[in-house]
């Protein structure tokens, strides 16, 4: 692993050789007009030569996603529902974009494809996939770039399992021979070429791939906000912005639910060193934020704030266990967390005591088994007694210089018990970079606004 540092990020880095990888998002080639602005960003340096798309996003505050659109047509074809009303308006979006860039993709040829698929009873990631792969084509085309398929290049195994091995050598070898691509994200193929997605969001991780594959000096991703922002901007009005933040403190705060940047696109390009960038299509003036190594990131944050971001997410269940003398007894936590395997349920964060042990899970994974877990617990694992904190959220205030300050605890819990908000579970991760609370979802937004007054200064909101 080399070390790089890009410069002034205005278009100097390396020697005029090096290749940047752009990943515009949904927001970003949302209509002609976004595109427009995309194509001008890609235009103003030679060395944004390879470029990943999301399918169109939302227009206006309002406005549907094409990918729930056509999770919706899916739905309805599962329901022995009409879907053509659907795939009339995701069709209508693609040609009049097709039309108003005044360039030929194949639109109308595409979704006789796409339509023919559908009457076969087409897969839910077949179907979301032709997001991305239509504005692929639209983009490629009014750039005049090469269009390359993400299929046989994003490898999965037959279960669907990623394969960061053959991914690297097909995304290598298929880009090795262009100058300029166009790529869609978010999805690849099985070995029998049928297609499969990551998760929502996941053309970050398409990005981050086609970044390492091709050794980029930088790989930029182009959004809606002018980088990573110390909290959720739909909560804390208009957040402070983060210049430069390491990997990990970039993880934490995607896992807790800052939902910039996908958390699996981390992983490829932090091992090669490689440096996010993220950025406004709309704002192109604005360095955004720096994504670099831990060294770099403090070489560079002199002088900034105790923590770096705070995020959070709602929704989970707390399980508190109290057993006398837990610690002296072997087997006790294996046994509780043997119960959760056996309901096939993942637990988020396990914070202990002297003798209790919280279980922190995500709602979604209980669907009606929290009553025979609870059950479990206290009859198998002979616990004295079990409580259960239901609708919570967790909110983590991150940061990598936290470690080494007096009193941030201190300052955190003073901030939440002054605007009334109970704290049902702390959580101080071994990393030292992170205080995760446990609050009431009904106290969520109130939480993060406190800590933001009391760590960056007045909340505005
Ligand atoms: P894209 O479609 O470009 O991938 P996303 O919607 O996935 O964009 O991510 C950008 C959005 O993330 C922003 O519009 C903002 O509402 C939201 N967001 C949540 N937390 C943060 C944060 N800490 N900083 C910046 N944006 C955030
Ligand atoms: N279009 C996909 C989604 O909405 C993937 C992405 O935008 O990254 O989740
Ligand atoms: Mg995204």
């Amino acid at each position: 692993m080399h070390r790089r540092f890009p410069g002034g990020m205005e278009g100097k880095i390396g020697d005029g050789m090096g290749i940047k990888v752009a990943k515009f998002g949904g927001t970003s080639v949302a209509d002609a007009k976004q595109i427009g602005k995309t194509v001008e960003i890609i235009r103003a340096d030679a060395d944004r030569r390879m470029i990943v798309v999301s399918a169109p996003g939302k227009r206006f505050e309002t406005d549907t996603k094409i990918t729930d659109l056509l999770y919706l047509l899916k739905t309805h074809m599962e329901q022995n529902a009409p879907y053509g009303q659907v795939l009339q308006i995701v069709r209508d979006r693609f040609l009049e974009t097709e039309r108003e860039l005044g360039v030929n993709a194949d639109v109308a040829d595409e979704f006789r494809i796409i339509e023919a698929r559908l009457e076969e009873g087409a897969s839910a990631d077949y179907i979301a996939s032709r997001g991305e792969y239509l504005s692929a084509k639209i983009v490629a085309a009014y750039l005049g770039y090469d269009f390359v398929d993400a299929a046989g290049l994003i490898c999965f195994n037959a279960k669907g399992r990623f394969l960061p091995d053959e991914t690297r050598q097909a995304l290598g070898a298929a880009l090795s021979a262009r100058d300029r691509a166009v790529l869609p994200g978010f999805y690849g193929t099985h070995p029998d070429g049928t297609i499969k997605t990551f998760s929502r969001g996941g053309s970050d991780i398409t990005g981050a791939l086609v970044a390492e594959a091709v050794n980029a000096e930088v790989y930029e991703n182009w959004t809606d906000v002018s980088g990573f922002l110390m909290a959720d901007p739909r909560i804390v009005e208009n957040p402070k912005g983060i210049d430069f933040i390491s990997y990990k403190e970039l993880r934490e705060l995607s896992y807790m639910g800052a939902s910039v940047l996908h958390e699996n696109a981390i992983y490829p390009v932090r091992l090669a060193g490689i440096p996010i960038n993220i950025r406004n299509t709309n704002r192109p003036e604005e360095k955004g934020t720096l994504i670099v190594s831990d060294e770099i990131a403090k070489e560079r944050a002199g002088g900034r704030d105790i923590i770096t971001g705070i995020a959070g997410n709602r929704d989970f269940t707390v399980i508190a266990i109290y057993k006398n003398m837990m610690s002296a007894e072997a087997g006790f936590i294996r046994r509780v967390l043997g119960i959760l395997e056996d309901y096939d349920v993942s637990v988020e964060h396990i914070p202990s005591g002297v003798d209790t042990l919280s279980l922190v899970i995500a709602d979604r994974y209980l669907d009606g088994k929290l009553d025979d877990i609870v059950d479990d617990i206290e009859r198998k694992a002979q616990a004295d007694s079990v409580e259960v904190f239901e609708n919570m959220s967790l909110i983590a205030t991150v940061g990598s210089g936290m470690a080494s300050r007096k009193g941030v605890s201190a300052t955190l819990f003073t901030a939440l018990a002054n605007v009334g908000v109970n704290i049902r579970m702390i959580d101080q991760g071994s990393s030292e970079m992170n205080i995760i609370v446990g609050v009431e979802n009904a106290d969520f937004e109130t939480a993060i606004k406190a800590i933001y007054a009391a760590f960056i200064g007045t909340d505005r909101a």
